[in-house]
C-alpha cells in the first residue's frame, strides 16, 4: 500500500499520512462515478441547488478549521486562508443558483409540422485535477458547476494539499450529496493521468496547473474526445500610466503581488510603469515591501508565507540570479531563508529594477515574491511588452483615462482584467485564460457551461384528423 505524506511547508513537520488509490481503486472510483451519473442527472434541479445550499452552511460552519488544514499544508498565512474559505464558498453558493437556470429553448423550425427544442444535458462524469496553492476554491470552482449541471465529479487535489480536499468532500457527504455522485482520488497525478484521460467512463476533464501538464492532458484527452478546460500558467503584466494615483496603484500592487507568497496564476509578475514616475512609484513600493513579515503563516501577524517546495524555490532563485547577471537592479529584499533537512524555503519579497524582456523573470511564470519594474513611453509599448509572452491569463493597468483604458483592455491579449483593480476575481464572473494560459472559463453563467451538452430535438408534428 503507498503512502503519502502531507507536510507543512513552513515547519517541515508531517501533518498527515494519507494513503493513494491503487490503479484498481481509481478506475474503481471512475466506474462508481459514471453508475451514478443517471440518478444524479435526473434528480431535480431545485434539490440539487438545496443539496449544494447545505453543502455551504457547513462549510460555512467549518470554515476555521478549513482555513488551519489550509495553511498547514500550503503555508500561506491563515487570514487568506480564511478569505480562500468564503472565496470557495462563494462558488458552492452562485452554482445552487445557477442549478435552477439551465434553460433550453425552442426556435422557430422551417416547416409548420416540426418544432424543435434545444436542450441542455450534463456531459457525464467529470474529473476535477487542482494545484496546491488554492486547495479548496480550485477544488469548490470546479465541482459546484459540475453537480449543478447534473454531472457527477471526481476531485483529484494537489500531492501537497491534499486535506482540504479530503474535508470538502466530508463536508458535503454530510450535506447530502451521495457518496458516488463526489468522490476525490488520492495520488501524483503523473502516475494516474493516464487513466483519467484513458478512459471512456470520463466525459470531462477539467484542469488548473501548469501550462506543460495542461498541454499532456489536452493531447491524451483527444483519443477519447473529450472536453477538456484549462486553467493554465500565467505572466501578468501590471501596467501603471503616468496619470493614475500612485498610492492607490502602490497599494494594489503589493495586495496582487504578494498574496500567497506570489504563488498565484494571476499575481502581477511584471510592473512597467512609465518612466517619468518610476522613481517616485519604486521608492513607494520599497518602502511597503520592506515592511512585510515573512513567517509561518499560522502566526497572525505574517504577511509572507514559504514557497512551496524546493522546485518553486530553485525557480525563482534562478530567475533573480540571471536578472542581477543581466544588470537588474536589487531594490531591496533578496534574501533567501533555506533549510533544505526540513524542506522549508523562504524568499524574502524582493523588488527589481532595470530589468529588460530578455530575462528570464519577464519571460517564464514567476510563481514567487519578487516584482521586476520595467518602463514605458509611450502606451504601445507597454502593450507590446505586456503582450510579449505565450500567457494570456490576466493583466493589470492604472490608469483615470477612460480613453486610454479603453484601448488599453482592447488590446491586451488577456482573459481578465483589472483596470485599476488588483483582485478582479469573483465566483458570478468568468475567469480563464487566452493563448497558453488556457481553455474555458470558471465562474459566472459561463462557468456551468462546460459541464453541459446542447443536445437539438426536432419533432415532427403531424396530427391525423
Ligand atoms: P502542476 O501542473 O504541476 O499540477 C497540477 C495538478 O496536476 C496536480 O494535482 C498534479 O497532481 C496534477 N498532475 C500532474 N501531472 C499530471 C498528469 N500527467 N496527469 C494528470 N494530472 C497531473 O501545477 P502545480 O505546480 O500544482 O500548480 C501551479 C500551476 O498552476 C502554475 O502554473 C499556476 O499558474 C497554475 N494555476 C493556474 C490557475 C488558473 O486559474 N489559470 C490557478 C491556479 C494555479
Amino acid at each position: 500500500m503507498a503512502m503519502m505524506e502531507v507536510s507543512n511547508p513552513a515547519t517541515g513537520e508531517v501533518i498527515e499520512v494519507l494513503k493513494t488509490d491503487s490503479e484498481n481503486e481509481v478506475l474503481e472510483k471512475i466506474r462508481r462515478g459514471h453508475a451514478a451519473q443517471s440518478d444524479w442527472k435526473r434528480l431535480d434541479a431545485h434539490e440539487k441547488s438545496r443539496l449544494l445550499k447545505e453543502w455551504s452552511r457547513l462549510v460555512e460552519d467549518n470554515k476555521e478549521a478549513l482555513a488551519n488544514i489550509i495553511t498547514s499544508e500550503s503555508g500561506k498565512p491563515i487570514r487568506e486562508s480564511i478569505g480562500e474559505v468564503a472565496y470557495a464558498k462563494s462558488y458552492i453558493d452562485w452554482y445552487a443558483e445557477e442549478a435552477k437556470r439551465i434553460y433550453g429553448r425552442t426556435i422557430p423550425a422551417n416547416s409548420a409540422n416540426k418544432e424543435i427544442l434545444i436542450a441542455k444535458q450534463p456531459v457525464g462524469l467529470a474529473i476535477g485535477i487542482a494545484p496546491w496553492n488554492f486547495p479548496a476554491a480550485m477544488i469548490t470552482r470546479k465541482a459546484a458547476p459540475a453537480l449543478a449541471a447534473g454531472c457527477t465529479f471526481i476531485a483529484k487535489p494537489a500531492e501537497e494539499t491534499p486535506l482540504t480536499t479530503v474535508k470538502l468532500v466530508e463536508l458535503a457527504l454530510e450535506a447530502g450529496i451521495p457518496e458516488d455522485v463526489f468522490q476525490y482520488i488520492n495520488g501524483y497525478g503523473h502516475e494516474i493521468g493516464h487513466l483519467f484521460t484513458g478512459s471512456e467512463l470520463v466525459r470531462k476533464i477539467s484542469f488548473t496547473g501548469s501550462t506543460e501538464v495542461g498541454k499532456k492532458l489536452i493531447q491524451a484527452s483527444a483519443n477519447t474526445v473529450k472536453h477538456v478546460s484549462m486553467e493554465l500558467g500565467g505572466h501578468a503584466p501590471l501596467i501603471v500610466n503616468a496619470d493614475a494615483d500612485l498610492d492607490f496603484a502602490v497599494d494594489q500592487t503589493l495586495a496582487a503581488k504578494f498574496r500567497n507568497a506570489g504563488q498565484t496564476c494571476i499575481c502581477p509578475n511584471r510592473v512597467i510603469v512609465h518612466e517619468s514616475i518610476e522613481a517616485a512609484f519604486t521608492e513607494k513600493l520599497r518602502e511597503k515591501v520592506a515592511a512585510l513579515k515573512m513567517g509561518n503563516g499560522l502566526e497572525a501577524d505574517t504577511d509572507i508565507g514559504p514557497v512551496i517546495n524546493e522546485e518553486g524555490y530553485n525557480k525563482i532563485y534562478n530567475q533573480i540570479r540571471e536578472a542581477e547577471s543581466k544588470g537588474a537592479t536589487v531594490v531591496c529584499g533578496n534574501a533567501f531563508d533555506t533549510d533544505p533537512e526540513k524542506q522549508t524555503y523562504f524568499i524574502e519579497p524582493t523588488v527589481l529594477s532595470n530589468v529588460s524582456e530578455d530575462m528570464l523573470i519577464m519571460q517564464e511564470e514567476t510563481f514567487g515574491p519578487v516584482i521586476p519594474i520595467t518602463t514605458f513611453n509611450s502606451i504601445d509599448r507597454a502593450i507590446e511588452i505586456a503582450n510579449g509572452t505565450p500567457y494570456g491569463l490576466a493583466a493589470y493597468f492604472f490608469t483615470n483615462d477612460y480613453r486610454l483604458g479603453k484601448y488599453l483592455h482592447e488590446n491586451l491579449e488577456f482573459g481578465v482584467i483589472g483596470w485599476n483593480d488588483g483582485a478582479p476575481s469573483a465566483a458570478h464572473a468568468p475567469f480563464g485564460g487566452m493563448k497558453e494560459s488556457g481553455l474555458g472559463r470558471e465562474g459566472g453563467i459561463e462557468g456551468i457551461e462546460g459541464y453541459l451538452e446542447t443536445k437539438y430535438i426536432s419533432i415532427g408534428n403531424h396530427i391525423q384528423k
